[in-house]
């Protein structure tokens, strides 16, 4: 609903567009955030969800490693200790996976959101839930 000075309009959930509209779909900028959502808030050496995660520069920053996607994970504070100034070689230690940046994703503005359950036919991580419904009310 929009207020108006002499009226209230309904506004609507969805705008269907007739036309495809290209948006740009921008890389996501690096930061402490950022990485715990792409490595699913786990450590990246040890593999545990924790609550007191740290970023770990793989190569550390004193040896010029890079503040880059493909040298900063997620790790918990043992592993970040146990790690310290070294690379995974030098502490025996082994990634669970290569870092990389994110793959661009043009919903990214809308998946951590509350959003309208009628929306969820428009939106492919929500089609679960509308499938559900469909076996729900046969
Ligand atoms: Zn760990």
């Amino acid at each position: 609903m929009i207020h108006a000075a002499t009226n209230d309009f309904l506004v609507p959930s969805v705008i269907r567009l007739l036309h495809m509209v290209k948006r740009p779909v921008f890389s996501r900028r690096l930061s402490r955030r950022e990485i715990f959502w792409r490595d699913g808030f786990r450590c990246q050496y040890c593999g545990k969800q924790v609550r007191e995660l740290t970023l770990d520069h793989v190569q550390p920053r004193v040896k010029n490693g890079p503040h880059t996607w493909e040298n900063v994970v997620t790790a918990c504070e043992a592993c970040n200790h146990r790690k310290a100034g070294r690379s995974p070689q030098e502490a025996g230690m082994r990634l669970l996976k290569e870092p990389a940046p994110p793959k661009p994703n043009p919903y990214y503005h809308l998946m951590h959101r509350q959003l309208p359950e009628e929306w969820s036919i428009y939106l492919p991580w929500m089609q679960p839930r509308r499938d559900a419904m469909a076996l729900a009310s046969a």
